[in-house]
């Protein structure tokens, strides 16, 4: 009897853990009234799970919700698009791209029924296009099969580098931010005045890797004038976890693409070629961030390219 009712409790415990654990539901948390945050997990972009790798999530006002970022496959955007549905009546009037990566944007088609408007940075459209035949060969599973290029959706509205647009969500508005080039030639930022929230795409990465796909000297750049910013209450980067100090989350990333341009800079003045600039730069720093073999190499080539001709 007494390893019965043993056994009953450990179902019980059991069984009232499994919402807390995720239970292969699609785990949200309202990081402030109205915001919510999917994490996405710490793989590399080559890994089983690729397709869940950012954080993605949506803001709802009381006319209608905006989506940021829909994740790595149609897999993911539906699921999101089926989270937002469970919480919220109204209508998606609004889906946002941070950039052109795939983990942010192949979701986007998920969305499609819902007839919202698109947007993303000017220079958008350009990069998607660029990277089209990329996402079909490299994530053709990511797509519905037959994969095809209606599935990537551009935006139908768009943001000027250093331009801002406000989108009226009802009770609460949003102020899109263009950068120049720096993660990515495409980074935008969204910013909700209700709660504060800040919400970086990949010009912040807390504890995986930046990476690099722009401009090292641009990146700093922009880090700078987002601290110039009214400081935000809540952040929401584009890979880790959410935080309030902007500041804070931003010094790590900052130390290291300084790192990286001062390190790139000495090894050209010293006449070295890119493959001993892989080796050298930053070999200190390797167990201090997430996927660092599969991301710091390229960023250095990247800068190494960068700073060649300066
Ligand atoms: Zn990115």
């Amino acid at each position: 009897m007494k390893r019965l009712r043993r056994a009953l409790l450990a179902i019980t415990c059991l069984l009232s853990a499994m919402p807390a654990m995720g239970g292969g539901e699609f785990a949200l948390a309202e990081v402030a009234p109205g915001v919510f945050v999917h994490a996405g997990k710490p793989l590399p972009l080559d890994a089983p799970g690729h397709d869940d790798i950012a954080n993605i999530g949506f803001i709802v006002g009381s006319k209608c919700v905006a989506v940021i970022d829909t994740g790595g496959s149609l897999r993911i955007g539906r699921a999101l698009r089926a989270a937002i549905q469970q919480r919220s009546r109204l209508p998606v009037c609004y889906v946002i791209d941070t950039h052109v990566h795939v983990d942010h944007v192949l979701g986007n088609a998920a969305f499609k029924a819902d007839k919202p408007s698109f947007i993303g940075s000017d220079l958008l459209t350009a990069a998607l296009v660029r990277s089209r035949e990329f996402f079909l060969k490299q994530y053709a599973a990511d797509f519905d099969a037959p994969a095809d290029a209606a599935q990537i959706v551009a935006p139908d509205r768009s943001v000027a580098p250093g331009e801002t647009l406000s989108l009226d969500l009802g009770e609460r508005h949003l102020q899109l931010r263009a950068w120049p080039k720096s993660h990515t030639d495409c980074d935008l930022t969204v910013f909700d005045d209700k709660t504060r929230t800040l919400w970086t795409g990949d010009l912040l990465f807390v504890q995986r890797l930046p990476a690099l796909d722009g401009s090292v000297k641009g990146w700093l750049g922009v880090i700078d004038e987002l601290l110039k910013l009214p400081a935000p209450r809540h952040i929401v980067p584009g890979h880790g976890a959410v935080g309030s100090d902007l500041a804070a989350m931003l010094a790590p990333e900052r130390a290291y693409l300084r790192m990286l341009e001062q390190g790139v800079r000495a090894q050209i003045a010293a006449g070295k070629p890119m493959d001993a600039a892989i080796r050298e730069v930053g070999a200190s720093e390797k167990g201090t961030w997430l996927l660092w073999g599969e991301t710091h190499p390229h960023n250095v080539a990247r800068v190494y390219q960068e700073l060649e001709w300066e």
